[in-house]
């Protein structure tokens, strides 16, 4: 089954189509396309909010059927930061690094055992039809005091899950334990309902 994956994350994609590419689909990205995606204004005030906003946005471009994911890292002591607002977090002009920066400067001095964290996904589908639903997927873990690994993207270097620090996770286990594996594998069992019907 052809599936357009909504996103202009490069890194992102990566992971969606490892994912989805195994479960059978046939995913269709920003790079199969004559012209760029547009930028989606992130305006919702949950995961799911913005997802939707994505996935509507990449069906209009597409007509088929769409997928997008809204994700964030949420940490207990600051009361949910970064949150909704992970990507952008060290303002205009964010890196993965200068994210990362902020966020162990904000927790320079709190102790291990106040550094819980978990990782959202929502993943959003939008049907030709016009029905939609989402899914969410979270690993908890906690915020490390100084990065580690060289493998994925965004906060891997400095969030620990049960398993380890993401970044020093092979792909395939990253995707078992983490929101965004967990998100897609409800997706993939939400979707058969919706094609049954
Ligand atoms: P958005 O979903 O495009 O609003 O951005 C999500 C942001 O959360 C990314 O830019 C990353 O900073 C962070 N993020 C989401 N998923 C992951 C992940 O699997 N690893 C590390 N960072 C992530």
């Amino acid at each position: 089954m052809k599936i357009f994956i909504a996103t202009k994350n490069k890194h992102k994609l990566k992971e969606l189509e490892r994912i989805l590419t195994p479960m059978g689909f046939d995913v269709v990205s920003e790079n199969d396309l004559k012209a760029p995606l547009d930028e989606v204004d992130e305006t919702g005030t949950t995961y799911e909010e913005n997802a939707l906003l994505k996935a509507r946005s990449g069906y209009k471009a597409t007509g088929l059927i769409t997928v997008a994911d809204d994700s964030g890292l949420s940490v207990d002591i600051l009361d949910g930061a970064p949150g909704l607002y992970s990507a952008r977090y060290s303002g205009q002009g964010a890196t993965y690094a200068s994210n990362n920066d902020k966020l162990l400067a904000a927790l320079k001095d709190v102790p291990m055992e106040k550094r819980t964290a978990k990782f959202v996904s929502s993943v959003a589908c939008v049907f030709p039809d016009g029905r939609e639903f989402t899914v969410r997927g979270e690993c908890e873990g906690y915020v490390a005091t100084e990065p580690s690994g060289e493998g994925g993207f965004g906060y891997d270097p400095i969030f620990v899950c049960e398993s380890g620090c993401y970044a020093k996770l092979s792909p395939e286990k990253k995707d078992k334990v983490s929101h965004r594996g967990k998100a897609l594998r409800l997706f993939k069992t939400e979707l058969s309902k919706y094609i049954k019907e």
